[in-house]
């Protein structure tokens, strides 16, 4: 099913990208739990994650760590989160969250809204940091 993650990966519509590959992409939460909020989305259009073939989920766990190791070498935290949710947008995605505690894992919390200075800065910093 198409949505707006498919705009995304097109390239139809904006996004603050983080990280690409063949078949997946990174990129800033737009309304984020706490900054540094990343989700990473399958190319492929599947809306529930656990109907991705096991390679595809396999592969998508070791990007996201590739993700998440860039986020926490520059993002103050205690570690970085592991969500999925899915219950806005049905295409299958990994939230990635810095956390100090586990309330910053509560999607009860109001968002964030960062303005588009702060999250490009994010941004660099944890692309730069991407290996
Ligand atoms: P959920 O489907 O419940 O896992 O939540 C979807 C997430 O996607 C939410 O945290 C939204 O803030 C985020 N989101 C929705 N639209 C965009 C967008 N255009 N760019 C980045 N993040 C988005």
């Amino acid at each position: 099913m198409s949505s707006v993650f498919t705009k995304i990966i097109k390239g139809e519509i904006p996004s603050y990208k983080i990280a690409e590959n063949e078949n997946f992409l990174a990129f800033l939460d737009i309304n984020p739990l706490k900054i540094g909020h990343t989700l990473i989305v399958p190319k492929i259009e599947e809306d529930y994650l656990f109907d991705l073939s096991d390679d595809t989920l396999q592969e998508m766990m070791l990007f996201s760590k590739r993700v998440a190791k860039a986020m926490k070498k520059c993002i103050p935290c205690n570690r970085i989160g592991v969500s999925v949710v899915g219950l806005e947008v049905p295409h299958a995605h990994i939230h990635l969250i810095p956390i100090d505690g586990i309330s910053d894992m509560s999607f009860e919390r109001p968002k964030l809204n960062i303005h588009n200075e702060k999250m490009k800065e994010i941004q660099r910093l944890i692309t730069t940091n991407f290996i």
